[in-house]
């Protein structure tokens, strides 16, 4: 799953669209892609490789100049990487509207989609999953943008988190989620869209959060109809693919710009290395009565009497969580003296596990978005656990679908290699 970026908003689209990608770039992908209503329609723009190559065709073709765009970094899962492949993909209204996607995650029932919609008489282009998005949207589409995102994705299994422009709604963006992270920036008269915070915060620091299943329709435009100047008037509503009108909390973002600079540093992990000293102490700031020699963890406050009486802990997570949670075995037994297991996230979905009464499963993840460790917990929660995330990212999934849970508080990590689930104690 990559990245996501939309802008609708008084000021150009292009080139903040363009530095919302090399914000995401730390992810990894294969290639790269924009879409910009313009005054002549939705134009779109392609390149394989770097963001620096899609850059390099926008800065010869001016012409994509709009005040509403959609962005889109790639790592194929479906179809290898080519610039026929690579985001946004479109699709053709029956009154001829064009219809724009981008999209992370994975359609699982993209076949049956695929034949269905080419039955319909649409031609594809391109070997992804994503294409079907994008057509079934133009199938459905009659004149309004939201509805027709809804009635699609009533029809789509597997993750996603899409956002969709339309020519004939040149003041419109619609966005949603399953399985997937998607946050929206609300900013002075704009908003952005985003996979990932980092390409929202040097806008504004107040999002909302997308839960599964819940779209959101951005509308931002003169108020003036026919576009004479005037006040910019921005509006936004969520609702599920039901259609029920939701209310979410607008939240403050946590980190700052400078968090996710480079600085001085020659690359990311080396930066976040060099912070592990200062990420410690915030991570335990406020946390350490040391007049009653006690640790204070407030978000476990309400579930203290159930963890009393636990019978044993199960840590659920992947890659360097995983290896953190082995070591969480080691401490929970040698302190606690309950027993305590650490397993793949991946494999625990997959297996018939045994939960019996008592048991408390953590979920560790610095992100709180693993697509693994989240269904894991949801597993162990149907089976009767209690469900406690370790997690980073503040208001991340994982974070809202506990019962309990920890905060990190260490700051953004941007560099891949997880440089903050463990600190080098040689270090003062
Ligand atoms: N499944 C989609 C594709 O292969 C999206 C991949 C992604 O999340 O970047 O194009």
């Amino acid at each position: 799953m990559c990245g996501i970026v939309g802008y609708i908003g008084p000021k150009s689209a292009a080139p903040l669209l363009v530095e919302g990608l090399k914000r995401l770039e730390y992810r990894g992908y294969d290639s790269a892609g924009l879409a910009v209503v313009t005054e002549d329609g939705i134009a779109i723009s392609r390149a394989v490789g770097r963001v620096r190559a899609l850059e390099d065709k926008l800065n010869k073709n001016t012409k994509i100049d709009g005040h509403l765009g959609i962005a889109h970094t790639r790592w194929a899962t479906h179809g290898g990487p080519s610039e026929l492949n690579a985001h946004p993909h479109t699709g053709t209204t029956s009154q001829g509207h064009t219809i724009a996607v981008v999209h992370n995650g994975i359609i699982e029932n993209y076949m049956a989609l695929r034949q269905y919609l080419t039955g319909k008489g649409h031609t594809f282009e391109s070997e992804t999953d994503t294409e079907v998005i994008a057509k079934l949207i133009a199938q459905l589409y009659d004149g309004d943008l939201e509805k027709a995102v809804q009635d699609a994705l009533r029809e789509v299994t597997g993750a996603y988190a899409i956002a969709v422009l339309c020519d004939a709604e040149p003041h419109t963006m619609v966005a949603a989620r399953k399985g997937s992270p998607l946050i929206v920036g609300i900013a002075d008269k704009a908003y952005v869209v985003a996979s990932d915070a980092s390409a929202i915060i040097s806008h504004t620091t107040q999002v909302i959060t997308l839960d599964d299943y819940q779209v959101v329709r951005l509308c931002a435009g003169h108020e003036d109809k026919q576009g004479n100047g005037g006040p910019w008037s921005v509006d936004f509503r969520t609702t599920t693919i039901d259609n029920e009108t939701v209310s979410r909390e607008v939240t403050e973002l946590e980190f700052d710009l400078e968090q996710i600079e480079l600085g001085e540093y020659k690359h990311f992990m080396l930066k976040e290395i060099m912070e592990q000293p200062q990420a410690i102490r915030n991570c335990l700031r406020g946390r350490i009565d040391h007049r009653e020699g006690r640790v204070v963890l407030g978000g476990l406050d309400h579930i203290a009497r159930e963890l009393t009486r636990a019978k044993r802990f199960l840590f659920a997570a992947q890659g360097t969580a995983y290896h953190a949670g082995l070591i969480g075995e080691y401490l929970f037994e040698d302190l606690a003296k309950i027993p305590a297991r650490c397993e793949y996230a991946s494999e625990f979905r997959y297996r018939n596990p045994i939960i019996e009464e008592g048991t408390i499963t953590v979920a560790v993840s610095q992100s709180g978005e693993t697509a693994d460790t989240l269904a894991a917990l949801a597993e162990a929660r149907e089976r009767g656990a209690i469900g406690l995330g370790v997690v980073n990212s503040v208001g991340s999934t994982i974070s809202r679908e506990t019962d309990a849970g920890v905060y990190l508080h260490v700051g953004p990590e941007i560099g891949v290699a997880s440089t903050k689930a463990f600190w080098d104690k040689w270090r003062s």
